[in-house]
């Protein structure tokens, strides 16, 4: 018997790898911490470089206010700030390369960057043994 691909199975199989490379996209972005760090800008000046690997809490006071950041399981999210839009906490946990955390009325800006070193060794090896 003669098997034949239908439309509805092409699109079938073409969505189960899209959601496999997504995950795939995901777990890799989600598990590999090691290397991100986290830079603090105070209006445009580095204020702070800290490694997403490490838990800490960031407490950072300004004339214009204040605000902590915490870092936990290689996520990094603005758990309290006094200024008036509150905008900076409503935007979440953030731990991908290139995300940001902002908050306008105290010019701070918080980016998920790679660690030093790691920016552009494009030989490193995508997959690494367990
Ligand atoms: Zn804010």
């Amino acid at each position: 018997m003669k098997k034949t691909l239908t439309k509805l199975d092409t699109i079938l199989i073409a969505a189960v790898l899209l959601a496999a490379a997504a995950l795939a996209w995901y777990v890799k972005a989600a598990g590999n911490n090691e290397g991100i760090q986290v830079q603090i800008t105070l209006d445009g000046e580095v204020y702070g470089t800290y490694s997403l690997a490490e838990d800490r809490e960031i407490e950072i006071r300004q004339a214009s206010g204040h605000n902590r950041l915490l870092i936990r399981s290689g996520e990094i999210w603005m758990e309290e700030a006094d200024c008036p839009d509150q905008y900076c906490i409503r935007q979440g946990k953030i731990h991908v390369e290139k995300q940001t955390i902002v908050c306008l009325p105290h010019k701070l800006v918080a980016t998920v960057i790679p660690a030093a070193g790691n920016g552009n060794d494009s030989d490193v090896p995508d997959v690494i043994a367990q």
